[in-house]
């Protein structure tokens, strides 16, 4: 029969994490960053320094090597924080993602961009989404053809990006994944890292989002972007299964976060309920 039990360790994780956030992420900070469009430094540095930052990644690519229900209970504490959930949405993004991006990046990427993204100091987000849908992963627009110096030539547009502004400010990149072979369709796609301060990646606009506003939701541009060849992560042709695997991992957090959410949302309510004074 599974056991459902937290162990010690994950039950002591989960009072540290809550009691950090209870002092240094309150609501009235939330509302604020929110209204400002903006996660303060501070913030990033705190979590980053908690140790909660690329917390599924392995130690020596600066994570904390956490097990799935650890990072799940990550979530949860941080939606319970953050109604909004624009710290959550940083934090899942780069357990689940970053763990795919890790998993499958050569040593260049880890030294330049992998290994400071847990201290703050990086930003590894998902670039999925296409101006024409964003569901249809095998029907995207983006192209990666050789290029004549080795590597991929890449071109194409993403749009709905979270943290596009946030990983520019830290000089970070997003998993992206283009047509390597059109004609084989879904296995005709490969994934890649993609630094947002390269030559012909250019940031289009920031969305107005209904909340959720303290991180931004912005897209990208990319025309005739030279992608060196340990830019690529995993196998030629394999880039809809790798982009599959970050789902699988995005979404049991994403949950998490929610429930947080809900919960926080629930015990605000409920207090008001019973403060409140009838009209009338
Ligand atoms: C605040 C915010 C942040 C985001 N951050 C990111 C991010 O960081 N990275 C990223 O890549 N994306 C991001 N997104 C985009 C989000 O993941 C997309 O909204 C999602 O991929 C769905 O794409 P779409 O909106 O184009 O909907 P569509 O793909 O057009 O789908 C619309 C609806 O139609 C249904 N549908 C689609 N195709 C079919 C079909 N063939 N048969 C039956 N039903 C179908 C879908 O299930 C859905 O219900 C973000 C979006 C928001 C709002």
């Amino acid at each position: 029969m599974l056991d459902y039990t937290f162990t010690e360790e994950q039950d002591l994780f989960r009072e540290a994490v809550h009691e950090w956030l209870s002092k240094n992420l309150t609501l009235e900070q939330v509302r604020q960053n929110d209204t400002n469009h903006e996660l303060p430094k501070k913030l990033i540095k705190g979590l980053g320094d908690l140790g909660l930052l690329c917390l599924t990644l392995p130690e020596e690519d600066g994570g904390s090597d956490a097990d799935w229900v650890t990072a799940t209970i990550g979530a949860e504490e941080l939606g319970y924080a953050d109604l909004s959930v624009a710290t959550p949405v940083f934090y899942l993004v780069q357990a689940s993602w970053g763990y795919v991006i890790n998993k499958l990046a050569s040593e260049t990427v880890k030294e330049k961009y992998i290994r400071r993204a847990g201290t703050g100091n990086g930003f590894l987000g998902i670039g999925v989404t296409e101006p024409g849908g964003g569901s249809d992963v095998a029907g995207f627009k983006t192209n990666f053809m050789p290029h004549k110096d080795g590597g991929w030539n890449v071109n194409g547009e993403k749009c709905y990006i979270s943290g596009t502004a946030e990983a520019v400010d830290v000089d970070g990149g997003y998993f992206v994944s283009g047509f390597t072979k059109r004609e084989a369709g879904h296995r005709g796609m490969t994934a890649a890292f993609v630094p947002l301060n390269w030559e012909g990646v250019e940031i289009t606009k920031r969305f107005e989002n209904m909340g959720r506003m303290a991180i931004s939701t912005g897209g990208f541009q990319m025309t005739d972007v030279h992608m060196p060849e340990e830019y690529q992560l995993g196998e030629t042709n394999r880039g809809f299964y790798h982009t599959m695997e970050g789902f699988d991992a995005a979404r049991v957090l994403v949950s998490a976060s929610c429930i947080g959410a809900s919960q926080r949302g629930l015990e605000i309510g409920s207090d008001y309920i019973k403060e409140g004074e009838a009209v009338g």
